[in-house]
């Protein structure tokens, strides 16, 4: 729970209503500390769970490339470890409730979220790009079509795109991965439309291992 010195003052709260609600073409940014009060561990710091199992290989998509058979394989021997089992249960929170209440009322236009966990829709926001995808979605490599993970057997590994027989893959991005280009524009049409940010949950700045490394 937050310190009582961390809340904003009432006075914040309505200026930064007022700044919102002033706006021409509001949208927000959130990361991974939106989802935390639903029980999903954050990545990185206190009880991240790479804090505490090391960071995944950085190579991740090249890997899936190389051996998609092998690639899915370890993505599904995974299916109940400390990592998928909070996403299974998980349930949208106030911050997600509030933020599709500015989706409904017509005051947020767009979100983008670093969030792979569902959350955002779960809570019913329907103008959302999620950057390092979705993990209950399935894309395609050659053509970006997107199924649900009970839309796809999985019986045959790796899977094949039902629409055009291309390499499937798990939505969420994998280190090496390229953003998949759909979600890219979607967030440079709205970005450049965009007169003010809403930040939630997220430093909003990327750091390399590198610069990770040299600042410990
Ligand atoms: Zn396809």
């Amino acid at each position: 729970m937050a310190e009582q010195s961390e809340r904003a003052s009432d006075e914040e709260v309505r200026e930064t209503a007022e700044m919102i609600l002033d706006a021409r073409y509001p949208i927000a940014l959130t990361g991974a500390g939106m989802s935390v009060e639903s029980g999903i561990p954050p990545f990185r710091g206190p009880g991240g769970l790479w804090t505490k199992y090391g960071e995944p290989p950085m190579n991740g998509f090249q890997r899936f490339r190389a051996d998609p058979k092998k690639a899915w394989e370890e993505r599904l021997s995974k299916r109940n470890d400390e990592l998928f089992k909070p996403l299974t249960v998980a349930k949208p929170n106030a911050g997600h409730l509030a933020l599709a209440d500015l989706e409904r009322l017509g005051v947020l236009r767009f979100m983008i979220t670093q969030n792979i966990d569902d959350l955002h829709r779960q809570a019913g926001q329907k103008a959302l790009a999620e950057i390092h995808g979705n993990w209950t979605l399935i894309r395609c490599l050659d053509c970006t079509t997107r199924f649900h993970g009970d839309a796809i057997s999985l019986e045959k590994l790796p899977p094949e795109c039902p629409r055009c027989g291309g390499l499937l893959k798990s939505d969420t991005v994998s280190f090496g991965e390229p953003i998949p280009g759909d979600v890219l524009n979607m967030c440079a049409e709205h970005s450049a439309l965009a007169d003010l940010v809403i930040v939630a949950g997220t430093s909003a700045t990327v750091s390399s291992r590198r610069s990770r490394r040299s600042a410990t």
